[in-house]
């Protein structure tokens, strides 16, 4: 029977090419998915850890073998350069590696030393079992390492995981679908594709959401789970701070923060959104910053690394990101590199942004474009109240000749993760758990034992030690109790 109730056209936004097509999916599908997700999934269970860690193992082996040809899926359905393309498949490949090697530790039943007013000691046990049925709901901007950063970690909890990608970039998703049917691996893991309706009826019947995507998305997510009193974790929107003090490397902080804030297109959760510059270093850190935005190249290439910046995703997203320039200038805001569309399909120029401030919708929404707003503070002090006076605490960067002192900055952020002379190194440090505070996240984190056990309910037992009394302390007769 087909279930689907309509199809779903995938174009390149760099040109408007269309480049494939996916179902989208009914309700009345996706339920039919998951019952089907929960007849294996005890099967999956009970192989264990071990043996579900060789099946992601031959996974990243399919993974190794098709890295180019899914390289290109990512580029044709985002608009990337080559150079943004290439980072999710060789993250995916390293994830499955950490969490195949870490799965088994992590996973591992803890003791827990007794303590109990009724006296007898008994050996207790904490177990992690897994939630049947996970869904893992996705965005368009990294549409490889999204699905594969949760589907990892939850299939070696045990789980079964049904991925609902976004309806913008479906292609690459459907790809990880085909490819752990390829290498024959129990079917507990597929990929149900549409639009928000789609995740809607997903949400409906797992038992565990992981969803990543906007606040206002995932806000609607957390009313639906409690409804039904189902576990959920919310990764959401950002609105990340670079601070620049005095003592820095201006050139490698406008170096990092021209990465941090452009790769993707400015379309990353952890992308820089705005910079805080110390007034003794803010001129030459402004004009290193110029220099380095002028040098880019803007455009989609093939596989040769000819562009540095491409098309952001959608018409809708470039309208946020001109919408957001706009805006900043009709309030004072003056454009130093680039603001506005360029060429065909949805390109958007580097930007960079002065004489801004915090009634400007440019430092206030999450622009998710290639946009870098810089304002010049007065001291370390300033530079960290501006940083804080956000919605959003999903992380940020400190730009510092000392080290000491960057740590110390960073334990003033309200954010979830700080990265000190550095962009992005956090989430490629698997071992760290990642996201937000504030309107950026809630909910277990991804990375490190958390990102597994989140996928697992705990379970505690208690075992008698030696031979079993005939009544233990608490049982009936009350007479028994002198
Ligand atoms: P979105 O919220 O519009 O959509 C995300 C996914 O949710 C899509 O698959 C969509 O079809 C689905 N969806 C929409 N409505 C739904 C509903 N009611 N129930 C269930 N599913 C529903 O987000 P987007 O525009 O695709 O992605 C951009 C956003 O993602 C940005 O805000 C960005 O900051 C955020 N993001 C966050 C992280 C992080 O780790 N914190 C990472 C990447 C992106």
């Amino acid at each position: 029977m087909d279930t689907a109730t309509a199809d779903i056209d995938v174009h390149n936004p760099a040109d408007g090419r269309p480049v494939g097509r996916v179902a989208d999916h009914s309700a009345v599908s996706v339920a039919d998915t998951i019952r089907d997700l929960r007849v294996h999934q005890p099967e999956w269970e009970s192989i264990g850890v071990r043996a579900r860690a060789e099946w992601i193992m031959r996974f990243q082996d399919w993974l190794v073998d098709n890295t180019a040809r899914l390289t290109d899926i990512v580029q044709s359905e985002t608009g990337k350069t080559r150079f943004d393309a290439e980072i999710e498949v060789p993250a995916a490949i390293d994830l499955a590696k950490y969490w195949a090697r870490n799965a088994e530790a992590f996973l591992v039943d803890e003791k827990a030393t007794p303590h109990s007013p009724i006296g007898r000691t008994k050996r207790l046990v904490k177990t992690f079992r897994p939630h049947p049925v996970v869904g893992i709901i996705t965005p368009w901007n990294l549409p490889i390492m999204n699905p594969c950063f949760d589907a990892f970690a939850a299939l070696l909890a045990g789980a079964a995981v049904v991925v609902k990608p976004s309806e913008v970039t479906p292609l690459s998703a459907v790809e990880l679908g085909r490819g752990w049917a390829e290498i024959g691996a129990p079917p507990v893991f597929t990929v149900v594709t549409g639009r928000g309706a789609t995740g809607r009826a997903v949400v409906e019947a797992v038992d565990y959401v992981q969803f990543t995507g906007s606040t206002r998305t995932g806000r609607a997510i957390a009313v639906a789970c409690g409804e039904r009193l189902v576990p959920y974790s919310l990764e959401l929107g950002g609105k990340d701070p670079a601070i620049v003090l005095a003592d820095a490397d201006i050139d490698r902080a406008a170096a990092g923060i021209v990465y941090g804030g452009l790769f993707n297109s400015g379309q990353a959760c952890i992308s820089v959104e705005r910079v805080y510059v110390e007034a003794p270093v803010y001129d030459s850190f402004v004009s290193s910053l110029v220099a380095q935005v002028n040098e880019l190249r803007q455009g989609q290439d093939g596989r040769d690394f000819a562009f540095d910046i491409g098309a952001m995703a959608t018409s809708a997203q470039r309208d946020i990101v001109q919408r957001h320039v706009e805006d900043a200038c009709a309030k004072g805001a003056r454009i130093l590199v680039g603001g506005k569309p360029t060429g065909t399909g949805t390109f958007f120029e580097p930007t960079v942004l002065v004489d801004v401030d915090h009634s400007m919708a440019c430092l206030t929404e999450e622009t998710f474009g290639p946009v870098l707003p810089v304002i010049k503070v007065a001291d370390e002090a300033e530079a960290i109240r501006m940083a804080n006076d956000s919605t959003y605490g999903l992380s940020a960067t400190v730009w510092t000749g000392d080290r000491s002192r960057g740590e110390r900055v960073a334990r003033s952020l309200e954010v979830g993760a700080v990265n000190v002379n550095d962009a992005y190194a956090n989430i490629v440090n698997f071992a760290l758990p990642m996201g937000g505070w504030k309107d950026s996240g809630i909910g277990a984190r991804w990375g490190g034992a958390s990102g597994i056990r989140k996928y697992c309910r705990q379970q505690a037992i208690t075992i008698p030690r030696g031979p079993a009394l005939s009544r233990e302390p608490l049982w009936y007769p009350a007479s028994r109790i002198r």
